[in-house]
């Protein structure tokens, strides 16, 4: 019998008109050196479908509340298990709970959250971003119909944090991983190297951007130069450089 629910979840849940639970953890599980896994159990439902993300509610070092955003891995419906993939090269209060966390462990989340997923029209999709952006990338990439083309340009902080997938046979993909070899996280040179090292297929693609505040704002305008239009580009800021993230698991957008 798990706890009662936080009241600020489920009325935070109602105003969204999405779900809330008390989930358990299943699995926590190092990945690599900077990639945390979580396996939570109990309302697969809060997973939806790829390129959703929940709102987990996490405590900072003085015990206050606040909810982080992760994109969902894998939702198992038989397993009744959403897992997530937490990127933890940096202090903050939701890479502490992935780090800290163990099975039996219950959380309160909200979920499902956002609104970028799979274009089903493209005939090839980029997927461009960082470590945090993985989970999603490879959630949303395993769900393109074959044959169609994944294309990979992540920047990692060590290549062992390159964590790879598996895709089904007749899709086309390509993976570029780029090592971070100290730049700050908002510098943009990375992912704009790698993004120079790729030849763009023919027919209608479709990129999905999920990064640093100002890294998101420098690689939309690279790819506008490489001749995609605005909604060819989907965008979403997953952190800002030197800020916390706000109670609601946003980047300040000022
Ligand atoms: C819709 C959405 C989906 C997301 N999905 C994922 C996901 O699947 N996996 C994932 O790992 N993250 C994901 N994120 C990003 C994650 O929510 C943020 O990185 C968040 O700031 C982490 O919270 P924190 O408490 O660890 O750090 P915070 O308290 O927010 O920040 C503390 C410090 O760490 C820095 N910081 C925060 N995150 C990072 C980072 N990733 N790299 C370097 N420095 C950082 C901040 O600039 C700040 O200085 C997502 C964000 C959004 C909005």
């Amino acid at each position: 019998m798990s706890r009662p629910l936080d009241p600020t979840s489920q009325q935070l849940a109602q105003r969204l008109n999405v779900q809330a639970a008390v989930v358990e953890v299943r699995k926590s599980t190092s990945l690599s050196p900077y990639l945390h896994e979580v396996v939570l159990g109990g309302n697969a439902a809060l997973g939806g479908e790829p390129g959703n993300d929940v709102m987990v509610l996490v405590h900072d070092n003085e015990g206050r509340p606040t909810r982080r955003r992760y994109s969902v891995r894998h939702r198992d419906d038989e397993e009744n298990t959403i897992t997530l993939w937490v990127a933890t090269n940096h202090d903050g209060p939701g890479a502490q709970w992935a780090r800290t966390c163990q099975p039996g462990d219950e959380v309160d989340v909200v979920g499902p959250r956002g609104k970028i997923t799979l274009d089903a029209v493209a005939d090839w999709h980029l997927f461009i971003g960082d470590t945090t952006g993985l989970a999603s990338f490879y959630r949303m990439a395993q769900a393109i119909e074959v044959p169609g083309k994944a294309i990979f340009i992540v920047e990692v902080d060590t290549m062992d944090d390159a964590r790879t997938a598996t895709f089904d046979e007749g899709l086309g993909v390509t993976g570029i991983f780029v090592e971070r070899q100290g730049r700050d996280y908002h510098d943009p040179t990375g992912l704009l190297t790698g993004l120079s090292a790729f030849d763009f297929p023919e027919h209608l693609g479709q990129a999905y951007l999920f990064a640093e505040f100002s890294v998101v704002k420098t690689i939309a305008v690279a790819l506008r130069d490489r001749g995609l239009s605005d909604e060819q580009i989907r965008t979403k800021s997953f952190y800002r450089t030197g800020r916390a993230n706000a109670g609601n698991g946003e980047p300040e957008k000022d």
